[in-house]
């Protein structure tokens, strides 16, 4: 229980200051990104190759702080919510393409198991589309090449709630790190934030949602929890 209050301590102590700063960096970094791309074009070609090739390299690093402060501002959550009853099939439908790429470029598999249609549930389809992205790119990252990721969906009518289960073939997490993988900044990744679970946790939480992540060996599933609303 105190491992749980002091994370929910440190978690809205990260949301103070990135509710305080984030707007204020994300502008600027906008802006360098922006004049990198132009400067870009007048170096590649013009036997400026080495330079272009900082530029590049100023360019991905831009972008590296720019994820960790749109995570940031996740956990702030200092936009306006808009909560309202949606289909989370549509939400994941929406977000097929872009994992359907990913899954591509990485030779890996996709299988999908979904039903045709489920209740409707209460949540912001942005910030659920955050939540599925996360944990689809935690999949992907674990995997090497010619991984399989099962994306599954079912409805549990005693529990009124929907389960949907994200399944790869990754190496899968050693008991001892399953308690930390919450934890804010908690990564095994070279250039992990840290901030992927943290975030998904925090948004299903203010939708009475849950996330789980199992581990037996080999493989892990993220297993992600939301109430339905109404009949059904
Ligand atoms: P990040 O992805 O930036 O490391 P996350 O909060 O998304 O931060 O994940 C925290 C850690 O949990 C990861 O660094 C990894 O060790 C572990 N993890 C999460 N998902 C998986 C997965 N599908 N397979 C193996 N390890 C995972
Ligand atoms: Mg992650």
């Amino acid at each position: 229980l105190d491992e749980k209050l002091l994370r929910a301590d440190r978690l809205s102590l990260i949301g103070q200051m990135a509710a305080g700063t984030a707007h204020e960096i994300r502008n600027p970094l906008t802006a360098i990104r922006g004049f990198l791309q132009l400067l870009l074009p007048s170096l590649e070609g013009k036997g400026l190759e080495q330079e272009a090739n900082y530029v590049r390299l100023i360019l991905k690093e831009v972008d590296r702080i720019g994820s960790l402060i749109d995570q940031f501002l996740l956990l702030g959550k200092p936009r306006e919510v808009n909560y309202k009853k949606i289909d989370p099939l549509d939400v994941l439908r929406e977000l097929l393409p872009v994992i359907e790429s990913e899954t591509l470029l990485r030779d890996t598999e996709l299988v999908l198991s979904l039903p045709d249609s489920l209740p409707p549930v209460i949540a912001d389809p942005d910030l659920l589309k955050q939540v599925f992205l996360n944990v689809v790119r935690n999949a992907l990252e674990a995997m090497e090449r010619g991984g399989t990721l099962t994306i599954s969906a079912e409805y549990d009518p005693e529990k009124r709630q929907i389960h949907f289960a994200f399944a790869d073939t990754g190496p899968g997490i050693p008991p001892y790190l399953l308690d930390r993988i919450f934890d804010p900044f908690f990564t095994t990744k070279p250039e992990g934030t840290g901030l992927g679970l943290s975030v998904c946790q925090r948004l299903l939480q203010d939708i009475g949602g849950n996330i789980r992540l199992t581990s037996k060996g080999r493989g892990t599933t993220a297993h992600i929890y939301l109430p339905t609303v109404g009949g059904a």
